[in-house]
């Protein structure tokens, strides 16, 4: 018996079919498939697990992750550390382990140069071309990248890395201004270019780069300010579900919930279902949220409790212990991002290490 209600689904061969996307999306780059933060919520192993024969690397946020990689027996795989090494011991860890730490601060490239051979670190040198979190100016690349290609413990090639900050609007053109600022920055340097995140690789084809960085897009969630669009032909990997526990016949006029923010236009009848912010179902949403159960959409009604939320059931016949959805295969994640004021992104990372795997539909 799990101690939540709530569980998830993993599909594996959505994740596969995503990452296929990417490709297709990109067929002359290399992808490094992005699993950082437990791959937005899905469980670090289980992504690497299903993406291992299918990129060209992977991404983490940070050393310990690519440790944990390592250790779990993905030998072989390149692994680059977006965040780059945070002290010298994971500097070091990053050459033990065979890691691509991301470069951008002056102590990072001063141990670099102390360190002895053999060549066998790969380093990613970060440029910030608008973004403004990690990054060396622009017009210090073709130096940074000299002195770390001069290293005597770096390898070659020395990738260069920049990130874009508003790709999730194809009608904003600061992407292919920043583009621009990081192809002239690093023109001439012949150094693999990695530029693109989900966004970038769906919606701005001209600023890919030799190595794409698609996150978002492989859990089959649009990276777009849109929001849902079923065209991009994303297959969602989670599925949260989580069981009916009451059905209750409600009078007019009766309230619900903490603070009553709700109550029955008409005698009607009410679901409860096992799920609430404590598993990480945001509780801003508001009235009206969709919940699908038995193939149709209840309407949430009043607050998200601890454990708990209400559902409008009129016009939908199902029994007590029936499974609702509360995002996933038929309820697009961003839908309820959308109402709770948030994106795709973060309701995914929020499930997890709360909700219990219970299912994973794995698949050729
Ligand atoms: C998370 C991240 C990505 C992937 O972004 P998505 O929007 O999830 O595709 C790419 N590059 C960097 C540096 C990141 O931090």
């Amino acid at each position: 018996m799990n101690l939540r209600l709530a569980h998830l689904e993993l599909d594996r061969r959505a994740l596969r079919a995503n990452l296929a996307l990417a490709r297709a999306a990109a067929p002359a780059a290399r992808v490094m498939a992005c699993i950082k933060a437990q791959a937005y919520g899905h469980g670090l192993l289980f992504a690497a697990s299903t993406l291992a024969e299918a990129c060209d690397a992977f991404a983490v946020a940070c050393t310990g992750e690519g440790v944990e990689l390592r250790r779990a027996g993905f030998e072989q795989q390149r692994l680059c550390v977006l965040n780059g090494p945070v002290d010298r011991e994971e500097l070091e860890a990053a050459v033990t382990w065979e890691l691509e730490p991301v470069i951008h601060q002056p102590w990072q490239l001063d141990a670099l140069a102390r360190m002895g051979p053999p060549e066998r670190l790969r380093a990613w040198l970060k440029i910030d071309s608008g973004m403004g979190r990690i990054g060396i100016r622009p017009e210090e690349a073709a130096d940074w990248h000299d002195r770390l290609r001069q290293c005597a413990v770096v390898r070659e090639p020395v990738g260069v890395m920049t990130h874009m900050a508003r790709a999730d609007d194809r009608n904003d053109r600061f992407t292919a201004e920043q583009w621009q600022v990081f192809s002239s920055a690093v023109d001439g340097l012949g150094a693999p270019r990695s530029a693109a995140n989900s966004a970038s690789v769906l919606g701005w084809p001209a600023a890919h780069g030799e190595w794409i960085r698609p996150g978002i897009m492989l859990y089959g969630c649009s990276p777009f300010i849109e929001g849902a669009q079923p065209e991009l032909g994303l297959q969602p990997v989670m599925t949260l579900k989580a069981p009916l526990i009451a059905i209750n016949q409600v009078p007019a006029g009766s309230t619900l919930g903490y603070g009553s923010t709700w109550s029955a236009p008409e005698a009607m009848p009410v679901g409860v279902v096992g799920i609430g912010y404590g598993d990480g179902y945001p509780r801003a949403v508001p009235n009206g949220t969709p919940v699908l159960i038995a193939g149709q959409r209840a309407p949430l009604v009043g607050r998200v409790s601890m454990d708990k939320i209400a559902v409008d059931l009129r016009g939908i016949d199902v029994e007590v212990g029936a499974k609702a959805t509360l995002w996933g295969r038929g309820l697009p994640v961003e839908e309820i991002a959308q109402r709770a004021g948030t994106i795709g992104y973060e309701l995914l990372c929020s499930v997890y290490g709360r909700v219990p795997v219970m299912r994973s539909r794995s698949g050729a």
